[in-house]
């Protein structure tokens, strides 16, 4: 288990001391306790990773995706079998309540058990006689070396977002997990050392900015798969594609719930209550501005102030517990900056969660927080805040409502609460974001379907998770064959 103690690379099979003399403590951060120290891995370190996942992947090409993907039945096993000691790790690095930790990593396993289905999934496909006595065929082959860098919001899910697919289509991987979060993705590659797999099919280096970079412009990484902030997505959309490189880049996000007078209320107070502040706020699909329409406002205000006053705050690792800390106290320090700036513009603070919570006065909580009519003039409506923060807001109709919503530079996710249909199918052939609820608070797509942000939450064409990770990671080679029928009678 890797904790308490310094940890290494996983290159080439073998657990190396880093190249990089730099290095980082993970915290805590409801108790601020040290978790481990990890290496902040360098070009050098990167260069070795890439090495190593270059000298694994012609044997690992050609070992058939129906033999590849036993390493993957194996993986899932382990997953469960460690299921619970994953999901105390992830709170204890993230924050997050053991239900979300769980939710997590259940999520990450659905994405192993699809990457399964490789066999099927990677075919490609065929027409005879394209001319007279001409076929042609299209087939998958894998890219090479893959690289992927992750957030830390969630340690487990979104690097399994990448990793199996990768690997099941036959390239070998260097994964920079985040510098905030990297234990979990370390005791996932333990877990997959155990699976047998090749020594180089799957190499770590934790880091930060240098190990990201170096990933970027590395002449024998193919595709970079990168999860985190949009500003950050930007410079590696835009190095790596400078760099020749095939990129998807989920960016930051800025959800928005439209709530219809004819909602279930108080299902509908509890899903968005749930989405708002579940993760402390940080979810990349969490609900950020509610715009209740019409006569919808008090009731549902009601309910929202009641219900963020009620959740019970402190250290994920007690059962009890309804929130998490954030990630830091630098995370802390923005989110309480950026209620102030909401409140000082004219917006109600109607729920306060700036301070310290009792007997977890080293760790880094913010409670849950309600602000009201936020004026567009204080610029929040265009803040990713990232922390358990929901701002109310009213339209006076569903298209004032959409219209809202679409003014906002990111199109992660939207949701509708409503009992009719016709509003539902309007806001859901309207909505110009790529994940859409419908009486849904987290609309998480399952691991079959794309995750498909738009606009500045997304760059690139295809997106993690299903079969357009099956085509990221994979080129189509078209096959044209001309066999002459006379050639036949030769024998
Ligand atoms: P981040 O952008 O700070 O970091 C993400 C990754 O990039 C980390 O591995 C980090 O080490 C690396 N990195 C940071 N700065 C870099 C730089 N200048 N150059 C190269 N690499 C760099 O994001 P975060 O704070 O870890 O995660 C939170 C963000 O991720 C939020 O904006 C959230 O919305 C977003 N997110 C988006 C999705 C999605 O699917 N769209 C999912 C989860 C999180």
């Amino acid at each position: 288990m890797i904790t308490e103690t310094e940890s290494k690379l996983f290159v080439g099979g073998r657990w190396v001391a880093p190249h990089s003399e730099r290095r980082a403590e993970i915290r805590n951060p409801a108790t601020a306790e040290v978790l481990g120290v990890i290496p902040l891995g360098d070009a050098g370190d990167v260069a070795a990773a890439v090495a190593a996942a270059a000298a694994a992947y012609p044997d690992w090409r050609r070992t058939p995706p129906g033999d590849r993907v036993q390493f993957l039945f194996r993986f899932k096993e382990l997953l469960e079998r460690h299921f619970e000691e994953l999901a105390a790790l992830i709170t204890r690095e993230h924050g997050k309540i053991l239900a979300e930790s769980r939710g997590e990593l259940r999520r990450g396993i659905e994405n192993v058990e699809t990457a399964c289905g490789i066999p099927a999934l990677m075919q490609g496909y065929n027409l005879e006689d394209v001319a007279r006595g001409i076929d042609e065929t299209m087939i998958r082959q894998p890219l090479g070396v893959v690289a992927a860098i992750t957030p830390f919001n969630f340690p487990a899910m979104i690097p399994l977002w990448f990793l199996p697919y990768a690997i099941a289509c036959g390239n070998t991987m260097v994964l920079k997990p985040s510098e905030k979060t990297p234990l979990t993705v370390l005791r996932l590659a333990q877990l997959l050392e155990e699976t047998g797999l090749p020594p180089g099919v799957l190499n770590v280096v934790t880091g930060a900015r240098e190990a990201a970079d170096a990933l970027l412009v590395h002449p024998q990484v193919r595709a970079i798969s990168f999860v985190g902030s949009t500003p950050v997505a930007r410079h590696v959309y835009a190095t790596a594609s400078a760099h020749g490189k095939r990129v998807q880049c989920q960016g930051g996000a800025k959800n928005y719930v439209v709530v219809m007078p004819d909602a279930d209320l108080e299902m509908s107070s509890k899903i968005i209550g749930e989405s708002a502040f579940g993760c402390s706020g940080q979810r990349c699909l969490a609900v950020s501005v509610a715009v209740a329409v019409g006569a919808a406002r008090e009731a549902f205000r009601e309910r929202m102030v009641e219900l963020a006053r009620s959740l019970r705050v402190g250290d994920g690792l007690d059962e009890s517990v309804q929130m998490g800390p954030v990630i830091s106290h630098e995370s802390k320090s923005r989110i309480e900056a950026l209620i102030g700036k909401g409140e000082a513009a004219g917006g109600r603070v109607l729920v306060d969660g700036r301070g310290t919570i009792e007997g977890f006065e080293r760790g880094s909580f913010v409670k849950p927080t309600v602000i009201e009519d936020v004026p567009p003039a204080s610029g929040l409506q265009e803040v990713e805040i990232f922390g358990p923060v929901l701002t109310l807001e009213r339209a006076a109709s569903l298209e004032e409502a959409i219209a809202m919503l679409a003014a906002s530079a990111y199109g992660n996710a939207a949701s509708i609460f409503t009992t009719s249909g016709a509003a539902a199918r309007k806001f859901r052939y309207e909505t110009p974001a790529g994940n859409i609820g419908v009486n849904i608070g987290v609309p998480a797509p399952m691991a079959s379907f794309p995750f498909s942000g738009w606009k500045d939450s997304f760059l690139g064409v295809l997106h993690g998770q299903g079969r357009d990770a099956v085509q990221f990671y994979t080129e189509q080679k078209v096959v044209i064959e001309r066999w002459p029928a006379e050639w036949s009678r030769r024998f």
